[in-house]
């Protein structure tokens, strides 16, 4: 069976109908991830899918009627589940088997979905490229001379490659939203304590959350009403419930802030996304330029509140609870060998960069400036949205970028998350929807909504991809 244009409904439906089996497309999906050549899949979980799938096949026969019933997943190397390998794409980690389910897979179990494996991804998620993993990079399935975009690239391709119907994937930054604009693909990033954190390991508590990638919006809806939800495991989870409700999008009134439209963006993906918004105004939306005056601080916002609380996380792989080394001779030394071998460049300058700004004299001026300058960003957002329902921006300044371009040059690499991380900062929800291609590249677009408002940027995304899809 092709599920490479299938809906979750439909194949849900084809289960329901006994016209295809979860064990048949489980099996067929093992088989194309074993085939495929984008390194997007860094480990199988072959027995637990198939013993999953015939535990659902059982399931449906019964008349469960569960929508992720059967339906197969890859989860980012960054999340547990129990029995299988999450390295995080890192060396410390690499014999790293996770001892329980994050809540999210619980979920998704409960559900009766297939866990086909693990997705590649940059090492600790810190990254924008999926080129910085022990796995080696991920390619992008439209050029494989360029990246996935990251950290979640594995997610990503994963699902533009049809090796899964869906992927979860992490974002501090905007891990799901870019490599989802990067690979044509739908990316959410959910507010801030709407999906449980409990089995995601941390890079910067807080700014991190769960998210999904999928073929269509309608897939990313189906997938995140299943994870979301308070979770006693996670005192920031809070108490919300999804609940989906259409939309139309003629009436709502959309912010276009004047910020995210300056150099250094693409000539053409601003020509597209000028283009699309045109085409919004046409269903009947209401169009309105906004300002977000202190975008400009988001970068550097971002990577000290970033970099401190990765300094403080990143403590916990010292050698003793996680590590690779046992052969040191005392405990100064087991860290040399652990940290020095275990951790990458990029997490050991983010590790360098954090602990500078989080040490005693410098954390006011730095650590808690920033802190101010967060709440100066969420206020821009607030008062916005007095005015408009949603914000529509790009997802990123260039289209997917040459493997080895910016590796060596992080400053350069940092910028691509100059529209992403205030949805982060914010702590509200964002969505990329695929915008066609340009010179045979994929774009997104960014809906960015109010806190715990994910169905209204879903309703939005719903009319808004099918504008360029063929
Ligand atoms: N690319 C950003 C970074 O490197 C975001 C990462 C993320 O969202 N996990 O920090």
């Amino acid at each position: 069976m092709d599920t490479s244009s299938m809906t979750i409904k439909e194949l849900s439906d084809s289960f329901k109908r006994g016209d295809v089996s979860s064990v048949v497309v489980t099996e067929t999906f093992i088989e194309k991830i074993k085939k495929n050549k984008l390194n997007a899949v860094v480990t199988l979980s072959e027995d637990l899918a198939l013993t999953q799938a015939k535990i659902s096949d059982e399931r449906i026969r019964a008349g469960d009627n569960n929508r992720l019933l059967g339906i197969p997943g890859i989860i980012k190397d960054n999340i547990m589940v129990e029995g299988i390998g999450s390295t995080a794409g890192s060396v410390i980690l690499k014999d790293y088997i996770s001892s329980y389910d994050a809540t999210v897979i619980n979920n998704l179990k409960k559900d009766g979905s297939i866990i086909l494996g693990k997705s590649n991804m940059d090492e600790f998620a810190m990254g924008s490229s999926t080129e910085m993993s022990i796995f080696g990079a991920t390619k992008n399935p439209y050029d494989s001379s360029r990246v996935a975009g990251g950290s979640s690239g594995g997610s990503a391709v994963a699902v533009a490659a049809d090796l899964s119907m869906f992927a979860l994937g992490s974002e501090t930054g905007g891990s799901v939203r870019q490599p989802a604009s990067f690979c044509n693909v739908v990316g959410l990033k959910p507010t801030y304590g709407s999906v449980s954190r409990y089995g995601l390991m941390s890079m910067a508590s807080s700014l991190d959350q769960i998210g999904v990638l999928a073929k269509s919006v309608e897939d990313v809806e189906d997938v995140f009403s299943i994870i979301s939800g308070k979770d006693a495991k996670d005192s920031t989870s809070s108490n919300y419930t999804f609940i989906k409700k259409e939309e139309a999008i003629s009436g709502l009134k959309i912010g276009i802030p004047k910020e995210y439209f300056t150099e250094g963006i693409d000539k053409k993906i601003e020509t597209r996304i000028r283009e699309t918004i045109d085409k919004i105004s046409d269903l009947g939306a209401e169009i309105r330029e906004v300002s977000l005056p202190h975008t400009n601080y988001a970068i550097p916002v971002y990577y000290i509140i970033m970099s401190s609380e990765v300094s403080s996380n990143m403590s916990r792989y010292d050698g003793l609870r996680y590590g690779i080394n046992n052969e040191s001779k005392d405990i100064i030394d087991s860290y040399f060998k652990n940290r020095g071998v275990g951790f990458g460049p990029e997490v050991k300058r983010r590790i360098m960069l954090g602990t500078y700004c989080l040490s005693s004299g410098y954390n006011d001026a730095y650590y808690k400036k920033a802190l101010k300058v967060k709440s100066l960003i969420k206020s821009d957002f607030t008062n916005t949205f007095k005015d408009v329902d949603i914000i529509i921006t790009p997802v990123s300044p260039t289209l997917p970028f040459k493997m080895g371009d910016r590796v060596d040059d992080p400053l350069s690499m940092y910028l691509s998350d100059i529209f992403t991380v205030t949805a982060n900062l914010a702590e509200i929800p964002a969505i990329s929807v695929p915008c066609g291609m340009i010179d045979n590249l994929p774009v997104g677009i960014q809906i960015i909504g109010q806190p715990f408002q994910e169905n209204r940027i879903i309703q939005a995304a719903k009319n808004i991809e099918k504008i360029w899809k063929q």
